[in-house]
C-alpha cells in the first residue's frame, strides 16, 4: 500500500522528501506511518484545541467583514468593509428564512424543484459557520464528531486482514473501459463561446477536474489534474485508467481556478503549471497553500493567489460583472509529504455569479455542514459533488462520501443539479468503477430525486444547465 519513499525528480516538485500521495488508499498508507502519533498528540492536545480553537473560532464570527475587490485578472483592486446584507450574503436570520423546508419555513416551489423534500430542519444551530480546530502541533482538524482522526496502522492492519484476497484490482476488464467510460475531445468550439443567458455550462474533464463557464463569461476550472499518474512524479504512483480528453493548454480561457486541498489527486503541480503559463489566472487555495504555490509555479504573482478559510469570501470581476467566490468547509485532510499531513486546510468552494450558483465539494465525509452551506448560499443551480472512492466505507467513510451520502449531500445543499464527480479515473479504492455511478442512479430514485437532478457526464462531455 505504501507506494514508497522517492526522491523527486527535476520534473516534480519541491521539496525532495515526498512520498506517493496520490489518493485515498495510498495517502492514508502514509498517513498510517504516522498516523499512531498524530492520534497520541492530537488526544493529548484536544482538551485545549476543543475548548479553545472552537470555541472562539465560533463565537469570534463577525457579520461585518471585509471584501477584496479583484480585476479580470483576479488581482486585488480594493478593499471595501460593509456588512453581510450588503454583499449579498445572508445573515442567519435570513438564512433561516431561505433555508429548507422545515422548522418555521414553508417549502417553496424551488424546494421542489430542488428536489429537497427529504432535506432535514434547518435550526439556528446548523447555519452558525464553523471553524476547523488547530491543534498546538498547528495541524487542523476536523470539528465534527463524525471525524475521529486519521487511520492509524492498527486500522491498516485491520483493513490487510479483512480485505485479503479481494485487492483493488481484481474485479475489472481493461478492454471494457472503453464501452463504459468512453473518452471524448471536449467541443472546443462550443467551450470558446460563452453559454446562452441563463445557461450554466460544465464539462467533466475526469476524476474532480470540472470546467465551469457562467453566462457572463467568467470560467472557473475546479482542482485541474491532466497528469498521467497522481503522484510527485510521473514515472511512479497510481495512473490514470482513462486519459485525460485535453491538454490544460487545449481549454478556453479560465479566468479562476479552486484548489480544494493538497492531495496530488486534486492538486497536480504540472497541470497548474500548464495553466498558469497559458492563462494567468486567479487562483484560490485553502489556508496554507498560498506560499507552496507561489515557490512552486514559475512566473505566478503572489497577488493573484487568494488564499482563504473556511467561510471566508472573496470577489473577481469578469466583463463588469461580479462574481462571489467563497471557501467552505469539507470534512476531510490534506497532505503532500510524509509528515506535512494537516498542515494546510481542506474545504469546498462557492461561486456565486450575477445569475448562477455553483457548488464544488472538493473531497469530503458525509457531515453536517453541508446543510449550513446550503442554507447560507444555496440553493445552488450546480454542484460538482463526489461520488466515488468509497470502499471499503468503514475504512474511508470519514474522509469520502458514498454515493448514497452524496445524494444526501446534493438534498443539504438545496442543489437544483448535481454532476458526479471524483471517479471513473483513478483507481483509489475498493469498489467497481462503475459502481458509483450506479449507486448514485439507484439512491437518486430512493431519495424521490427528479430524473436528472444527480446525473453524471462522460470523460470530455459538457451540459448547459438552465
Ligand atoms: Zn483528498
Amino acid at each position: 500500500m505504501l507506494r514508497g519513499a522517492l526522491r523527486a525528480s527535476s520534473r516534480s516538485e519541491a521539496p525532495l522528501l515526498s512520498v506517493s500521495v496520490c489518493g485515498p488508499l495510498t495517502a492514508s498508507a502514509v498517513a498510517a506511518a504516522c498516523g499512531f502519533w498524530t492520534r497520541v498528540c492530537s488526544r493529548w492536545s484536544r482538551g485545549s484545541a476543543a475548548s479553545g480553537c472552537r470555541t472562539s473560532g465560533r463565537s469570534h464570527f463577525s457579520w461585518r467583514r471585509m471584501r477584496t475587490m479583484t480585476d479580470d485578472r483576479g488581482v486585488p483592486s480594493r478593499t471595501e468593509v460593509g456588512s453581510a446584507a450588503a454583499f449579498g450574503v445572508a445573515t442567519p436570520a435570513e438564512a433561516q428564512q431561505c433555508g429548507p423546508p422545515g422548522k418555521g419555513r414553508v417549502e417553496s416551489s424551488a424546494d421542489r424543484a430542488a428536489g429537497n423534500m427529504a432535506a432535514v430542519a434547518t435550526t439556528q444551530a446548523q447555519i452558525e459557520k464553523v471553524q476547523p480546530l488547530r491543534l498546538k502541533n498547528g495541524k487542523y482538524w476536523n470539528p465534527w464528531s463524525s471525524w475521529t482522526g486519521l487511520p492509524t496502522l492498527v486500522d491498516f492492519i485491520k483493513l490487510w486482514w479483512n480485505e485479503r484476497g479481494k485487492w483493488i484490482y481484481t474485479d475489472e476488464i481493461p478492454e471494457e473501459y472503453e464501452r463504459h467510460l468512453p473518452v471524448k475531445t471536449p467541443d472546443l468550439e462550443v467551450l470558446c463561446t460563452a453559454p446562452k443567458p441563463g445557461v450554466l455550462r460544465s464539462t467533466w474533464l475526469g476524476h474532480s477536474t470540472v470546467l465551469v463557464q457562467f453566462e457572463q463569461g467568467f470560467t472557473v476550472i475546479t482542482d485541474p489534474v491532466f497528469s498521467e499518474r497522481c503522484s510527485p512524479v510521473q514515472w511512479f504512483g497510481v495512473k490514470r485508467y482513462r486519459p485525460a480528453p485535453c491538454t490544460a493548454a487545449q481549454l478556453p480561457h479560465i479566468d479562476a481556478v479552486l484548489i480544494s486541498h493538497n492531495h496530488y489527486d486534486h492538486l497536480d503541480l504540472l497541470s497548474v503549471r500548464a495553466i498558469e503559463t497559458k492563462f494567468s489566472p486567479a487562483f484560490y487555495v485553502p489556508q496554507g497553500l498560498k506560499s507552496w504555490l507561489v515557490k512552486n509555479v514559475p512566473g505566478l504573482d503572489s497577488q493573484r493567489v487568494h488564499e482563504l478559510g473556511w467561510w471566508e469570501e472573496t470577489f473577481q470581476r469578469k466583463n463588469d460583472k461580479e462574481f462571489k467566490i467563497v471557501f467552505t468547509p469539507a470534512q476531510h485532510w490534506g497532505s503532500r509529504a510524509l509528515l506535512d499531513n494537516c498542515r494546510a486546510l481542506w474545504g469546498s468552494w462557492v461561486v456565486a455569479g450575477p445569475t448562477k450558483k455553483f457548488f464544488f465539494a472538493g473531497d469530503s465525509g458525509y457531515c453536517p455542514v453541508f446543510t449550513s452551506v446550503g442554507a447560507l448560499y444555496g440553493p445552488f443551480d450546480l454542484s460538482a459533488i463526489p461520488i466515488g472512492a468509497y470502499e471499503p466505507h468503514y475504512f474511508f467513510r470519514q474522509q469520502h462520501v458514498n454515493p448514497e451520502e452524496a445524494v444526501q449531500m446534493h438534498v443539504d445543499l438545496r442543489s437544483r443539479r448535481s454532476l458526479g464527480i471524483h471517479w471513473g479515473t483513478f483507481k483509489l479504492t475498493m469498489e467497481h468503477y462503475m459502481e458509483p455511478r450506479e449507486r448514485m442512479l439507484s439512491a437518486s430514485g430512493k431519495a424521490g430525486l427528479e430524473k436528472n437532478a444527480f446525473f453524471t457526464l462522460t470523460h470530455g462531455e459538457h451540459l448547459d444547465v438552465e
